[in-house]
């Protein structure tokens, strides 16, 4: 079955299209700047190399119509159809397909991601307009983390406010966890049983899972929470925003801003929200990029140590997405915060680079590590098949 997967942002559209079966990619690319001057569309096709397309984009609707146009020329036909959902609120704990119900929840619960699920509503809405023949399927990015226990999930704020106002922990990144636990389970068979997932990108979050269950993870009502990020605070005294309005004069509009696009490995460094740049910085004396490794490392192995905790026990951890693929540093940093666990990693396993799943610990290490490389479209993708040959 050949599924088309839509990862829709604000202003961004990712498109890939293939085969669940053989897993090949025919094709996929990224509508840029949608709404703002300079959009353009990067696509890539059967393995060629990547084209730059100018074209208007002053919408969704422009944008999903030049991909299909595009897809026009592709050989394979599109079977199905998966949409990412950054948050599938307090209605999906899995999958769904579209319906006119399912695409009024995903609006419902929109003000908790409003500058995605509105867009992705949208274009869930373009693409059965256009092909009502079609099976579309919405992939929610939380319902992973939907069932975790709820002492993981509620907070500790008034119940009637929690109630009216579906205040929980949400999480996210939860396909792309879902995909580890599945892929790490394939590749060491049934030795496995309480996970640490570290998605370490420019979002990072870790997520919990024993036996295939979500027990618990970093991210919280929103993708702010947690750890360190890129340009992201992560976790603070909650108290800190109540001090930056009242003392600081900031407006809720630009705590927001700050916390999410000026924070972050971007503000300790002082340089950048790109690791590399900041892992060059440290290497070369830049005393603020080494305060900002260290601080991640320190986060990233405290909050590993919570998700242990959740339950009670660990036997594997796998790092994926962009630093979690790519540094062999950062890694290294993360874990030998985490020695008092018995983990040892073998340097030079640690500095291969694959596309393959792989172990970075010695034979003797009491808890297996691994790098594994995400794949969210093909978990997407591979939800569609299930659901739509039911
Ligand atoms: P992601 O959000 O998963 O795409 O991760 C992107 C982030 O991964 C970048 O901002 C970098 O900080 C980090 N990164 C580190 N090494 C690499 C690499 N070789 N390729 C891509 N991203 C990298």
């Amino acid at each position: 079955m050949n599924v088309l997967v839509i990862n829709a942002g604000s202003s961004s559209l990712k498109y890939q299209l293939l085969d669940v079966d053989t897993r090949e990619v025919y094709a996929k690319g990224n509508c840029e700047r949608i709404g703002i001057e300079g959009s353009f569309i990067g696509h890539e096709e059967n393995g060629s190399g990547k084209q730059k397309l100018e074209v208007a984009l002053p919408d969704h609707k422009t944008a999903i119509d030049h991909v299909f146009e595009i897809l026009e020329n592709v050989p394979q036909k599109v079977d199905g159809i998966g949409h990412r959902v950054v948050q599938g609120g307090w209605y999906f704990p899995e999958s769904a397909i579209v319906d006119e119900d399912v695409l009024a929840k995903v609006r419902e619960v929109a003000p908790l991601a409003p500058l995605h699920n509105y867009a992705e509503a949208d274009v869930v809405e373009i693409c059965r307009n256009k092909f009502p023949e079609l099976g579309n399927v919405i992939v929610p990015d939380t319902a992973f983390h939907y069932n975790m226990p709820e002492y993981a999930w509620r907070y500790a704020l008034p119940r009637d406010v929690c109630d009216k106002l579906h205040i929980r922990k949400y999480g996210a990144h939860g396909t792309s966890h879902r995909y580890i636990w599945r892929a790490t389970k394939q590749f060491l068979g049934d030795d496995v049983h309480k996970l640490v997932s570290l998605h370490l990108g420019s979002g990072a979050s870790l997520c919990a899972i024993e036996d295939g269950r979500c027990k618990d993870t970093t991210m919280g009502l929103t993708p702010l929470d947690g750890l360190i990020m890129g340009t992201r605070c992560g976790t603070v005294d909650p108290a800190t925003v109540f001090f930056l309005s009242r003392e600081g004069g900031y407006s809720i509009d630009e705590i927001d801003t700050m916390m999410n696009k000026q924070s972050g490995l971007l503000a300790v460094s002082a340089k950048s929200n790109d690791s590399r740049d900041i892992e060059d910085g440290a290497a070369e004396g830049d005393e603020k990029c080494q305060m900002a490794l260290d601080m991640f490392y320190y986060r990233t192995a405290q909050l590993t140590a919570e998700m242990v905790c959740s339950m009670e026990g660990v036997d594997t951890m796998v790092f994926t997405a962009g630093i979690g693929e790519n540094s062999d540093v950062m890694r290294q940093g993360v874990m030998d915060r985490l020695a008092w666990l018995g983990i040892k990693i073998d340097p030079a396993k640690n500095a291969v680079r694959s596309d393959e799943p792989r172990v970075i610990s010695t034979d003797d290490s009491a808890i297996k590590v691994l790098v594994v490389p995400t794949n969210e479209e093909y978990m997407i993708a591979l939800d569609v098949a299930e659901l739509l040959s039911k």
